[in-house]
Parts: C-alpha cells; sequence; structure tokens
C-alpha cells in the first residue's frame, strides 16, 4: 500500500463509501480506513427511508424548532437529486425508489400541524401539498379510516441499505481507492502541510501492525464516533448518540408503495422490494455506557420491548393489515444528532484541510455530504451554502448542554 494519499477518509459507513467514490471519479487518490466492516453499523442498520419532509421529531418540538430543522432543506433538495441517478452512476442497483412519502393525521389538530409544516417547506421549495381524507384513500386505500389528512411530498422514497454503501465503495476501488477494513484510526497529526495518520489492523479487539500513512486531506465520517475522532486532533465536534429500534416482518404481497410517516406518533414504514414491511420512526433502545458512565459504542444498545410494541401499536393504527404480519426480527442500531438537530458539515475548527459530516437522517442526506465533501476536498466552493451546518458554530458558545 503506498503511504501517501490525497485524502484519508475516516469510517466506511454511507458517507465515507459515497465521498470515496466521489472523489475517486474526480481522479483523487483515495484511502477509505473501517475499523470494521463496511456498512457494518448505522448505514446497514438504518430504515432506508429517504426523508424529505420535515420528520416527526423535528416538529414534536414546534413551530420555531420545525422552522429551523427546515434550515437543512438546500442538502435535502440536493440529495433527493442525486439519488434519482445514484444507481446509475455507481453502475449497481441500489434500490432507490422515489415514489413519494406520506405523513399522517389522525386529528385534526394534526391536521392543521400539517399544513403549517407544508408552507415552512414549500417556503425552501420543497414539493408537498396536504390531502384531505378522501385524496388520502384513494392514494393509499391501505391507510386506516382513522387518517383525516397527510402531507404528500413526491420524491420522497426508500433504498436498499444493504447495498447502497458497499456499492459505492465497489465503485470506489474500481475507480483506484484504496479501501482497508478491520483497520482502525488510531492516531492522527498534523505535520507541516500535511495530515498523518496512523491506522493499524484490528483483529478480536485488539489492534496490531500501526503504520503511518500522509495526506493533505482528512475527511471524518466516523458516525458515532465522530466526537471522539475530533477530540484525536483537538477540535470540538459535539454529537448526541441515539440507540434506535427497528423491525422487519415476514414478505406479503407488495400493498405499501409509499414511505409512511405520522404528524404525531415515531413512525416510519415501508415495504422493501422484497415484500417485507419495515417498521421504525425513533423508538428508543438503551445505549449502554462504560465503567464512568460514556456511552459504549462498541456494545450493542438493549432493545426495549415497550419500544417494540409502541412501535408495532403505532404502525399497525394506521396501517391495520401489518397486524396480521408476522414480525421477522428486530434489531437496533446508533446514530447522531446534533444539539441543534442541523447537520455538522464543513471545514473542521483549527484542522486546516481536515473536513466532518454527521448528523440527522444521514443515510437520506449521504450524497450530498459526500458532494459537499468532495467539493472541500478539491478546493471548489460548495454549490449549497454550509453556513448553518458549520462546525464553528460550537465555538460560538451555543449552549450544548
Ligand atoms: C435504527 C436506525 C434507523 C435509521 N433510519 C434512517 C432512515 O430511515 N433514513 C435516514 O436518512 N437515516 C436513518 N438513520 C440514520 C442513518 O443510519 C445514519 O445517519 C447514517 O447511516 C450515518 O452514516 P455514517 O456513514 O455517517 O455513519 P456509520 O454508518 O455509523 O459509519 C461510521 C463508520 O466509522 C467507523 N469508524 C469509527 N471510528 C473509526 C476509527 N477510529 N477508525 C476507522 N473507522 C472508524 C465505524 O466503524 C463505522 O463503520 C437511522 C439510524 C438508525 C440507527
Amino acid at each position: 500500500m503506498s503511504d501517501t494519499f490525497d485524502a484519508v477518509i475516516v469510517g466506511g459507513g454511507l458517507l465515507g463509501c459515497a465521498a470515496a467514490w466521489m472523489l475517486a471519479r474526480e481522479g483523487a487518490d483515495v484511502l477509505l480506513v473501517e475499523r470494521d466492516q463496511i456498512n457494518q453499523h448505522a448505514s446497514g442498520q438504518n430504515a432506508g427511508s429517504l426523508h424529505f419532509q420535515l420528520e416527526y421529531r423535528m416538529i414534536e418540538k414546534g413551530i420555531e424548532a420545525a422552522k429551523q430543522a427546515a434550515e437543512a432543506m438546500p442538502l435535502h433538495l440536493e440529495a433527493a437529486k442525486l439519488w434519482a441517478d445514484l444507481s446509475g452512476e455507481v453502475g449497481e442497483p441500489l434500490g432507490v425508489a422515489q415514489v413519494g412519502g406520506l405523513m399522517l393525521a389522525e386529528t385534526e389538530a394534526q391536521a392543521s400541524l400539517l399544513e403549517t409544516k407544508a408552507e415552512i417547506e414549500r417556503s425552501w421549495g420543497l414539493d408537498v401539498e396536504v390531502l384531505g381524507p378522501e385524496q388520502v384513500r384513494k392514494v393509499a386505500p391501505y391507510l386506516s379510516e382513522s387518517v383525516v389528512a397527510a402531507s404528500y411530498c413526491p420524491i420522497e422514497g426508500k433504498a436498499d441499505t444493504r447495498t447502497a454503501g458497499p456499492a459505492m465503495a465497489r465503485a470506489a476501488i474500481r475507480l483506484g481507492a484504496t479501501a482497508r477494513t478491520r483497520t482502525a484510526v488510531t492516531g492522527i497529526r498534523r505535520n507541516g502541510s500535511s495530515w498523518l495518520v496512523t491506522v493499524a489492523d484490528r483483529q478480536s479487539g485488539e489492534q496490531h501492525n500501526p503504520t503511518t500513512v500522509k495526506a493533505e486531506s482528512l475527511i471524518l465520517t466516523a458516525g458515532v464516533w465522530t466526537t471522539e475522532l475530533g477530540d484525536m486532533i483537538g477540535a470540538y465536534l459535539p454529537t448526541i448518540p441515539l440507540a434506535l429500534t427497528m423491525t422487519v416482518t415476514a414478505k406479503t404481497e407488495k400493498f405499501i408503495p409509499h414511505l409512511v410517516q405520522h404528524a404525531g406518533a415515531r413512525l416510519s414504514l415501508k415495504q422493501s422490494h422484497d415484500g417485507n414491511v419495515l417498521i421504525g420512526g425513533g423508538w428508543p433502545a438503551r445505549l449502554m455506557t462504560d465503567s464512568v458512565g460514556a456511552p459504549d459504542f462498541s456494545v450493542r444498545p438493549e432493545l426495549l420491548r415497550s419500544s417494540v410494541a409502541g412501535n408495532a401499536r403505532a404502525a399497525t393504527a394506521v396501517v391495520p393489515r401489518v397486524g396480521s404480519l408476522p414480525a421477522l426480527r428486530t434489531w437496533v442500531g446508533t446514530t447522531t444528532v446534533t444539539p441543534d438537530q442541523l447537520p455538522l458539515v464543513g471545514p473542521v475548527p483549527g484542522a486546516p484541510g481536515a473536513y466532518v459530516a454527521t448528523g440527522g437522517s444521514a443515510f437520506t442526506l449521504g450524497p450530498s455530504f459526500a458532494q459537499v465533501l468532495t467539493e472541500l476536498v478539491l478546493g471548489r466552493k460548495p454549490g449549497i451554502d454550509l453556513a448553518p451546518y458549520d462546525p464553528r458554530r460550537y465555538e460560538r458558545g451555543i449552549d450544548v448542554s
């Protein structure tokens, strides 16, 4: 392996794989370093929803919070365009289907919230309309009679979490990128105008054979480990870890074409291309902690029965047919949000040539995050104004407690 690269990317989830591919496509010499296997963590464990409407977690705290969350819309709109062409460009099917998403209301208060939400979204350029009960029934006959309205966004949908990241890693390798799995980044330091990155083989949790590689640019796409990587280079990159629950049912004939969410409950629901119904939407699992009480991401979070039951109740209330499907599997995964719910994307403060991307629905946003990282590494002005997502906002004294 060469020891000098244009960019070293830390983390082989969707973001790291997409950035490696986009940079390799531009002719950059890239090293992608993944401590475990490509796609092993959040990117391979998530619900695969392509969210462009504001999600329940963004509207449940009121209109002001929703307006702030909407500042991520330029990244979402760009992601919607990128996902549409991604399978063709990567050269493998990624299971992308943008056939529309519905956010449901079962009360008049939720219906009125949807109207306000849609106004905010439209002001950012998102195509969304609020449907009344008859229209809802026509568009989505599988929904319960209890649904009184739904906001409909035609570009929402899903992609296959099992293939998207790995396919982009393969595409990057075909273009000359180097990928090292079961390899941990154990140290990073600045030397003149370069980064010296120490990487070590990882077997059974032990690290062996440390070597140092040199790169002009460093990209941190380390998911819940972002804050830890920031510490390695003396940068404050605050993230909040969330352990979440998913359930998948047995296969059945296709009857749900849409991504389904709820304006008053934690719910995301969709049917996979194989016919399984995937149920999630933010129901918590319990994060494990170490001896000093800090989250321990090396241990799988604990599944909470109350979350599995609550999620199933929310699903069957609006899609009754789901109640008759056997659950095949439940699982948990850990992801990050940021203190202000906006993504953390851009140059790492105090670390020239280092860039970070994390936070929020980063499966959806992965392609636009990767595009922005690519532009930054290549010294181009990103097409999206990154000011609202600038990691430096936390240095300016926002309360992150
Ligand atoms: C249950 C669940 C459901 C979700 N549903 C959705 C959804 O429907 N839609 C959506 O948009 N988002 C969803 N998300 C969020 C989404 O999964 C994540 O935001 C996204 O996958 C993050 O991708 P990533 O590449 O940043 O992180 P990850 O996939 O976590 O990848 C980071 C990688 O960095 C590696 N790494 C860390 N430290 C080091 C080191 N020192 N050296 C080498 N490698 C290192 C890790 O091993 C890991 O593989 C969900 C998340 C969960 C958990």
